[in-house]
């Protein structure tokens, strides 16, 4: 079986926060039985993510979660992005309307130019310049629904199914700790 990971991001810039919003907002669902303990082996770990354990309640609504390897949560107290709406079938022009299907022949040239402003942090609105119209607009411009590609911290949910009680409590815990900014859901099977 694929694994697959639904991330929760925090959108726009890192705020000075951003770290001690996401330790209080894992501490708050440890608290509530959504999270573990630390777990190294729950998830990947990418450099600076922590893994954390998926609590009882998680448990007991997912059971399924028991025998997976990687059934963790990912802290990511600073930017991250997701590989997996950059490589989507629905990066649109925000300007021109452009649609970058699988076949486009300039998908190639789009891709390349969204992530690496992804890579390099740039939140602002003039970050990704597109080919066709020249129009600027910022990375997260180009996709739409439920899907992000670069965030400025949030959590990243490894095996987790849809659990609109527990995906509210997750939500309801970032705001929180993170006010005024907006969160978004994305997802990524590997
Ligand atoms: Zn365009």
């Amino acid at each position: 079986m694929s694994d697959h990971v639904r991330y929760l991001g925090v959108l726009g810039p890192p705020s000075a926060d951003a770290a001690d919003g996401v330790q209080a907002a894992c501490e708050r669902l440890q608290d509530e039985g959504l999270l573990g303990e630390v777990s190294p082996g729950a998830a990947p770990g990418h450099g600076r993510a922590a893994a954390i354990a998926p609590g009882p309640r998680v448990l007991q609504a997912a059971p399924e979660l028991s025998g997976l390897t990687r059934n963790g949560v990912e802290l990511y107290p600073s930017p991250f992005m997701n590989v997996g709406a950059l490589m989507s079938e629905g990066l649109t022009c925000p300007r021109c309307g452009l649609a970058v299907g699988p076949d486009h022949d300039r998908r190639g040239e789009i891709v390349d130019l969204l992530g690496s402003a992804a890579d390099a942090e740039r939140f602002d609105d003039g970050a990704a310049l597109c080919p066709a119209c020249e129009g600027a607009s910022g990375v997260n411009d180009w996709v739409r629904g439920e899907a992000f590609i670069l965030a400025s911290c949030g959590l990243a949910l490894w095996n987790w199914p849809r659990l609109p009680q527990i995906d509210a409590a997750l939500c309801a815990a970032l705001a929180d700790a993170i006010p005024g900014r907006p969160l978004r859901w994305g997802a990524w099977r590997i």
